[in-house]
């Protein structure tokens, strides 16, 4: 089976025949993390044993598509309402975010330890999600120039048409924009990502961008795009 086309910040990892997506930056620092493709269960108790997560300890947000990250310092699993994005200092907790077609960001800090998860879409990244996650970081004592961050699949600028509303609402990044059919343009929402992460004091050469596009590769992603209601791909990640 031929792999996705990830490009050259991630690679195909098998874990007990499951295919996960590794971003070298993060594991070149040695932070756990997994990007999960659509060959993923609905009951991942197991798998995430397999991964090196406590299935206990996995905090998740509620992702309402809004620019709130909040900072997780409980000691168990649960549900974070409001929240977008998530960091953490506590060893052992697993924070994760779900997409099909968003972005789906991890950072870590290997000065401080510190991880985050981020789910942005087009809405997230119109309020800053990535630079606030950044802002938080450094607020707690991180410098921008120690972060690494991967920003997981995606639905490509090839496959994501939008409007003029959302032409105006990211207008701070005209670089992502590709003029299309009359009114519309092909947004690509990776380089939004990138550019906020850049802007925010991240160096270049530690922003891993996975190239797979998650409507073009059915047979590896779930699209919400390409399918409508369909399932999820999870990215994990937690302090060893
Ligand atoms: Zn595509």
């Amino acid at each position: 089976m031929r792999g996705p086309g990830v490009g050259p910040a991630f690679r195909v990892d098998w874990v007990r025949g499951l295919p996960v997506l590794r971003a070298r930056v993060l594991e070149v620092s040695g932070f756990r993390h997994a990007f999960t493709t659509r060959h993923y269960p609905v009951r991942d108790h197991e798998v995430l044993h397999d991964l090196g997560f406590d299935p206990q300890r996995v905090v998740e947000a509620e992702q309402v598509h809004g620019g709130a990250v909040v900072l997780v310092d409980g000691t168990t699993g649960g549900r974070v309402s409001g929240a977008d994005g998530l960091w953490t200092d506590r060893p052992g907790l697993v924070l994760r975010v779900r997409s099909a077609d968003c972005l789906p960001v991890l950072v870590a800090d290997p000065h401080t330890g510190r991880v985050a998860a981020v789910h942005a879409g087009w809405r997230g990244l119109s309020a800053g999600i990535l630079s606030r996650l950044v802002q938080a970081l450094c607020e707690a004592g991180s410098r921008p120039e120690d972060l690494r961050c991967a920003v997981g699949p995606s639905v490509g600028p090839c496959c994501y048409e939008v409007d003029e509303p959302v032409r105006r609402a990211l207008r701070g990044w005209p670089g992502a924009f590709r003029p299309g059919r009359p009114g519309r343009w092909q947004l690509d929402l990776r380089e939004v990502g990138r550019a906020q992460l850049l802007s925010a004091g991240v160096l270049p050469g530690h922003v891993g961008v996975c190239t797979a596009c998650t409507a073009c590769e059915p047979e590896w992603f779930y699209s919400y795009r390409r399918e409508g209601r369909t399932g999820r791909l999870w990215a994990l990640v937690s302090r060893t």
